[in-house]
């Protein structure tokens, strides 16, 4: 069949014309961005002006309105042209030259002094001190005897699958869970196979930095909303409602938190969920911490949220960190799209690994739990008696005051000169400077011996 007429080859003409003169006045965009970067670095402006961009918002969907263009892709577009404008502000900027230091970073120049000969006191890792089950083991060691250790259903093994959906109850059944490589990867595949690039999420600060740098991987734009220590880390919802628009797509929780401690009462997740459906959004709530529960806690499941995602893990409720099993608990379609992503990155989680995890179920978690909260009890002792504010945990396994003075870096760094590795709060969130992350994953001695360092650095500061 011929393929030419005049009336679209005219048409694609056009359509080449416009093309052209979008990229034109795109890349004058850029250009002016650029400029913009260097007058606001010459002046130590922070890249990020939330107003500005307020402002650019409202007047794009105003415009789409009157244009007749969909304010949902409209906004996606101008996502995509802030983060670039961000990327290109960056590279001119002396904010770039500044990597940020997470507890990551300290935990790597610790292993360095360690090399060195050094003794450290490790409170900067949530890594549980405590062995796995000893059940694991065996089952480790059984699955190489009856040669399970095969690819398997990119899903993950059913008896798994069935056994945790037994766990969580609420009428799910194997269908609605899908084993990953860790809780980590469960929010990779959420976040990666349910948004798109220009879209948005909204993250709680301070939180866990891997939910951004997950959108960042897509293309997505991270919304922040703050919590303060002043009202007790709880979101105000009023405000949460106010960040969505119609390029938001999800909300990300994490309760009990990581690094706060904080568990929402059910009152505000019930109102964070009555947001979500509202909008239409998808609620990614990360619970792997929800076993080190000491206050009333309510799982997004209790909602019966079909739009919700539930991210679970073996790492802390078994100290089974290493061996990278965790899942993800959503309806049928969401679980689908999840397991996409698995089977295109890794084709399935080890098949060892997921017989450990299925013989860790059957194991009994409460001395852990347990011993948690009593040194979390006793880390919020000694901060009492060092004056420190600090919320006292709800949940998971850390504690998260206040500096009486200074910021978190140089008192972080000068804590690790003195064999103490701490977390620093800005790793969670560029607001919490005045913040450093206590992991209370040591014995209380080793604890007890950390923050006896940490009162006398900060008595010097005083
Ligand atoms: N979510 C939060 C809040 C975490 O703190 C962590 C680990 N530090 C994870 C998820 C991931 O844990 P894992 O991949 O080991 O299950």
């Amino acid at each position: 069949m011929d393929n030419t007429n005049e009336e679209l080859d005219i048409l694609r003409d056009k359509v080449r014309g416009v093309t052209t003169e979008i990229m034109r006045v795109v890349q004058q965009r850029i250009e002016l961005a650029r400029k913009i970067g260097e007058v606001k670095s010459r002046l130590g402006i922070d890249i990020k002006d939330e107003k500005v961009e307020h402002e650019i918002r409202m007047r794009v969907m105003l415009l789409a309105q009157e244009i007749g263009m969909s304010t949902e892709f409209a906004l996606q577009l101008l996502n995509i042209l802030l983060v670039e404008s961000e990327h290109v502000q960056a590279q001119k900027s002396s904010q770039k030259v500044v990597e940020k230091q997470t507890h990551l970073g300290i935990f790597s120049k610790a292993k360095q002094l360690e090399a060195t000969g050094k003794k450290i006191i490790h409170m900067e890792v949530g890594e549980p001190d405590y062995s796995p089950p000893t059940r694991v083991g065996a089952a480790l060691a059984e699955s190489f005897r009856m040669k399970l250790y095969h690819y398997t259903d990119t899903q993950g093994i059913a008896k798994l699958r069935d056994a945790i959906a037994a766990k969580e109850g609420g009428g799910i059944c194997k269908d609605h869970v899908v084993v990953t490589p860790g809780g980590r990867f469960a929010v990779f595949s959420a976040i990666t196979s349910l948004l798109r690039t220009g879209q948005e999420l909204i993250v709680i600060e301070p939180a866990w930095p891997a939910y951004k740098e997950c959108a960042d991987f897509v293309g997505a734009r991270t919304k922040i909303l703050r919590t303060t220590l002043e009202d007790k880390w709880i979101p105000d919802t009023k405000q949460l409602e106010g960040m969505i628009n119609s390029s938001t797509k999800m909300i990300v929780l994490n309760y009990p938190n990581n690094p706060t401690g904080k568990v929402l009462d059910h009152k505000t997740m019930e109102n964070i969920v009555l947001i979500a459906k509202d909008h239409g959004l998808y609620l990614l709530s990360d619970e792997v911490y929800a076993d080190y529960v000491f206050a009333e806690f309510s799982s997004i499941r209790k909602y019966d949220y079909a739009k919700s995602i539930v991210v679970g893990s073996f790492s802390k409720r078994y100290a089974m960190t290493g061996f990278r099993v965790g899942y993800g608990i959503a309806n049928k379609d969401i679980v689908s799209k999840m397991a996409r992503v698995q089977a295109v990155a890794i084709t399935s989680v080890a098949e060892p690994m997921q017989q450990a995890a299925l013989a860790a179920l059957e194991v009994d978690p409460s001395e852990n739990i347990k011993l948690m909260k009593k040194r979390l009890d006793f880390i919020c002792r000694k901060l009492k008696k060092m004056s420190l504010r600090c919320v006292e945990p709800e949940g998971a396994m850390y504690a998260y005051p206040e500096l009486p003075k200074g910021e978190d870096i140089p008192i972080v760094e000068k804590l690790l000169e003195k064999g103490v590795a701490l977390a620093p709060g800005s790793g969670f969130g560029d607001s919490y400077k005045r913040f450093v992350r206590i992991s209370a994953c040591q014995p209380e001695k080793m604890l007890e011996k950390g923050l006896d360092v940490m009162a006398s650095v900060i008595r010097e500061q005083m």
